[in-house]
């Protein structure tokens, strides 16, 4: 079977659809919870930026997920 590891939390993701139980963003795979956790920590960064920039928004959420891998876990206390 198809497996692949969350490069946060570590977790195995069996039979992976990007997009629906994993994510691949910014050369990372994430699964849902981090992906879920990392967005919301984002968000309210992101709405304090008008007009949205695509490029900003990619480089705040890579950052995110380098510093996530880093701790092994999305924390609140990442500073995006
Ligand atoms: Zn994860």
């Amino acid at each position: 079977m198809k497996t692949l590891t969350c490069d946060i939390c570590k977790n195995v993701i069996e039979s992976p659809v990007n997009t629906r139980n994993y994510f691949h963003i910014a050369h990372r795979d994430l699964c849902e919870s981090c992906r879920d956790k990392l967005d919301y920590l984002v968000k309210p960064t992101i709405r304090t930026k008008s007009p949205f920039d695509y490029n900003w928004f990619y480089k705040l959420y890579q950052e995110s997920i380098e510093k996530s891998i880093q701790k092994g876990k999305v924390d609140v206390k990442i500073v995006v």
